[in-house]
């Protein structure tokens, strides 16, 4: 599982994250959820690696991964991620885009993650085809697919739906669901959506200003809310 403890983040005198605490155990999901700015995105970032530990500590199965001036390579965390800026390479077919986070591994054990990784998410009958023959919709399962493909022990979701209509959006959060849950993943997904939290989480975590809110069950933030920010909330939702 992924647990970070008491991190803090300044952006030059920007606060965005303030004494964060929370677990993620092997096959919970854990939404982030919060108004834009709030520092979802940025407490993602510092788990992946993409950005440096100031404060606090990071560990991925109880093996510290940040720490302030120690640091864990993002290859070698253990971590998946779909971002919305990490998009496919638009020159490599699919088969290509998920085999590039596979370069270590050997020509056989490549292709076999890579058919996998495509079974898992629908898509295997794609392997040939490149990002712009796709449907945004079948664009994000391959980009699940590469996360899923090196076998990640954590996966982290930045909006993995956005731009995706009703339908699509439907489809694809169950089957990111059922494929996370099966394969045992600690997941922490980032959305603005309470209704899109209160359907995917086993945990919510409510963030404002840098801060963690509240952190509990779906039903517990929403039939008792700690204070008036995360009522107020899922005030949304109805
Ligand atoms: P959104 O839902 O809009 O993506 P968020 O909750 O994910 O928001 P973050 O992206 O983590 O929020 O940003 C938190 C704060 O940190 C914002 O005030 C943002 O402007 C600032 N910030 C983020 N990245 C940087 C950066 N690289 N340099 C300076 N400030 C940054």
């Amino acid at each position: 599982g992924l647990k970070m403890s008491h991190v803090s983040h300044l952006f030059g005198e920007n606060r965005v994250l303030r004494d964060i605490s929370f677990d993620v155990a092997p096959g919970e999901l854990v939404c982030l959820l919060g108004p834009s700015g709030c520092g979802k995105t940025t407490a993602l970032r510092l788990a992946a690696g993409l950005e440096k530990l100031q404060v606090g500590a990071i560990s991925v199965d109880d093996q510290i991964v940040a720490q302030p001036g120690g640091y864990v390579e993002p290859e070698k965390r253990g971590v998946g991620m779909v971002f919305q800026d990490y998009a496919l390479f638009p020159h490599l077919n699919v088969a290509k885009n998920i085999g590039f986070g596979l370069r270590h591994f050997s020509e056989t054990d490549r292709m076999n993650a890579i058919k996998a990784a495509l079974e898992q998410v629908g898509m295997s009958d794609y392997l040939n085809a490149y990002p712009h023959e796709l449907s945004g919709g079948q664009q994000q399962r391959i980009a699940l697919a590469r996360a899923l493909a090196p076998k990640p022990r954590i996966m982290l979701l930045d909006e993995p739906f956005s731009g995706l209509d009703v339908a699509r959006r439907a489809d694809l959060r169950d089957t990111t669901l059922h494929v996370l849950k099966d394969a045992g993943i600690a997941t922490v997904m980032v959305t603005h959506d309470p209704q899109e939290a209160m359907y995917m989480a086993d945990r919510i975590i409510i963030m404002n200003e840098g801060q963690i809110m509240q952190d509990g069950s779906p039903e517990t933030l929403y039939f008792r809310p700690e204070n008036r920010f995360v009522a107020s909330f899922f005030g949304e939702v109805n």
